[in-house]
């Protein structure tokens, strides 16, 4: 396997192997398609992912393959397919023959599509084995949530938020079942194994309200995704760890710590966190907020969250922004954890020196900084104007 070089990613042959070998790093995009894969874990660099993906409400391929293209280009790590709309098997494989970059996918997504009530390991085993076949590189397998939650779930003021969860759990209740995706666990992971997919241990039960974060099913749910990374790493399977979700700023530092202590140091990939719930229409804002603290304190892939989260399906510029916010998050948070300020240091240094076109280079969304830019004709911004510090601070040599 290649080690990416250059920057965070240029670790040591050493260094990399024993970070594997402890689960610690994983590479993701090790599929039969021809892509780089990328590194997710300790060591590395914060990774960014993407969703896009049909809705029952609206199904337009081609604009679901212009959303993950606009993604690329804004600098996501990755794609996730979440589609539940129009021909599924049509949307994963033209977007996986589109995309340069790991796609992933919820697998019990197509499962309740196709089979609804019916679902059954079967199914469940159908659905993932053709998905792997197509070249899928990662997957969410809900397998954490079982019968003992249910109950309490209802005590929260949002009892479930994540969607593949809401579907294993809705049929756990009407079938008075346990989970398939747990009791199954052990056959999942053989067709992981079989076609080099990375498990993505869904979290059912992340908290979609702040107020609900860290109670009893999130952490109740944590402990058995402990143990379910222990058996993908028996089974030879690379995992890492979804988490929350909606948490307060004063409790993602400890989300992180409790994550890497109950999963035994595997990669974790939250989605957010938002900070706050009152931030409808900028919820990308209010997930980086909470990813670059996530980041910083050791969270190794951030899911994006556009401002159209809670409201709608997002547009092309939707997902530009939600990647960019990210990138931003992780960046910070790389910042704190590497102390990789190299871009920092040349955006301030070109700064100085009012050389905007590298301002321009070393900016993470170069085509919104073009589209601020207003400048005199002496070359200051007009923000200040002939009273520009760092004019008056060059005259003054
Ligand atoms: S005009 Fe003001 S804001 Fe603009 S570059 Fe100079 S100091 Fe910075």
């Amino acid at each position: 396997m290649s080690v990416e070089v250059g920057g965070r990613e240029g670790l040591s042959k050493g260094e990399f192997n024993r970070l594997v070998s402890s689960g610690r790093l994983i590479s993701v995009g090790s599929s039969s398609r021809d892509l780089r894969p990328i590194l997710v874990g300790e060591g590395v660099s914060t990774k960014v992912n993407a969703n896009v993906g049909t809705s029952t409400g609206k199904c337009d391929l081609k604009l679901e393959v212009a959303k993950a293209e606009a993604a690329v280009s804004a600098g996501a790590d990755a794609i996730m397919d979440l589609s539940v709309g129009g021909d599924l098997d049509k949307v994963r494989r033209t977007l996986l023959k589109k995309i340069p970059i790991p796609l992933g996918t919820v697998p019990v997504y197509q499962v309740y599509f196709e089979s609804k009530f019916d679902m059954n390991l079967d199914s469940i085993l159908n659905v993932i084995e053709r998905q792997a076949r197509d070249g899928v590189d990662f997957m969410t397998i809900h397998a954490g949530i079982t019968q003992s939650f249910l109950k309490s779930m209802r005590k929260r003021i949002i009892p479930i938020t994540s969607r593949g969860g809401g579907f294993i759990a809705s049929w756990m209740l009407k079938h008075g079942r346990e989970n398939p995706l747990y009791t199954g666990f052990d056959q999942i992971l053989e067709v992981l194994k079989e076609y080099g997919v990375c498990l993505s241990l869904g979290d059912a039960l992340r908290p979609g309200a702040i107020a609900d974060a860290h109670d009893d099913c999130q952490i109740g749910e944590l402990k058995i995704l402990g143990k379910l990374t222990e058996r993908a790493w028996s089974a030879g399977v690379q995992v890492m760890v979804e988490g929350p979700g909606h948490v307060p700023i004063h409790m993602i530092e400890q989300d992180v710590v409790l994550q890497k202590k109950i999963c035994h140091g595997a990669p974790y990939y939250v989605l957010g966190p938002l900070v706050t719930d009152i931030g409808l229409g900028h919820d990308h804002i209010t997930s980086a907020i909470g990813g670059a603290i996530a980041a910083s304190a050791g969270a190794d892939f951030l899911c994006y969250v556009t401002p159209s989260e809670h409201l709608g399906l997002p547009d092309i510029e939707d997902v530009r922004q939600g990647v960019v916010a990210s990138k931003i998050a992780a960046h910070a948070g790389d910042i704190a954890k590497y102390g990789d300020m190299e871009k920092d240091i040349e955006m301030s240094r070109a700064r100085r020196k009012l050389d905007w076109e590298k301002m321009f280079d070393q900016a993470l969304d170069p085509q919104i900084a073009k589209k601020y830019s207003c400048l005199t004709s002496k070359k200051e911004c007009s923000m200040c104007g002939e009273y520009c510090v760092l004019k008056l601070l060059e005259e003054d040599k």
